[in-house]
């Protein structure tokens, strides 16, 4: 896994020094040269996972995306478009996806079809709804510098909590 954490006080002076570029030199958009509208790039990534839930790390793909943006300076947007997903932003580390899993099961929602009025429609999947609701379905990530700009240990993953079938991500990058 990459680790950057030595590069986190680099990109504090980064955003200092932007700020101090900015100050004591005129903008080169105010001088009617060199600025660049609003960039903005859509990509969907499309999963269709073996188990009915699995936790999957996106955060290559969604870098390969800022990349192909040309974006230097903005957003990402990382957004599940299935109620029954999340996308969300914590550690890469096994134990901890295992843990997740445990406690949706345990502690959250149950995958107990009876327990749930949603179900009464024939569905199954009201664990998966509930699911979603707490883990939540979609990440903003700033760019800095053509670069996600995450903290040294986050990390960007898709939670599928009923697969089997093809899902997607809308990854949408912002910026100039
Ligand atoms: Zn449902």
């Amino acid at each position: 896994m990459r680790s950057i954490s030595g590069l986190a006080p680099e990109r504090d002076c980064l955003v200092r020094d932007l700020h101090r570029h900015s100050a004591l030199h005129t903008p080169h958009y105010a001088l009617g040269e060199g600025r660049e509208g609003m960039k903005s790039h859509t990509h969907y990534l499309w999963f269709n996972t073996k188990s009915r839930q699995e936790i999957i790390d996106v955060t290559e793909q969604v870098a390969q995306q800022v990349a192909e943006s040309g974006v230097k300076e903005g957003l990402v947007l990382v957004s599940a478009m299935h109620i029954t997903a999340s996308v969300f932003v914590n550690d890469h580390e096994s134990g901890l996806w295992a843990d997740i899993l445990k406690w949706l099961e345990t502690t959250v929602a149950p995958w107990d079809p009876k327990r749930y009025r949603h179900n009464e429609t024939g569905e199954d999947n009201a664990a998966a709804h509930l699911r979603s609701l707490t883990i939540g379905h979609e990440v903003i990530v700033p760019i800095t510098a053509g670069k996600l700009d995450l903290g040294p240990w986050q990390r960007v993953f898709y939670g599928e909590w009923d697969g089997q079938r093809k899902k997607r991500v809308i990854v949408k990058v912002l910026g100039e």
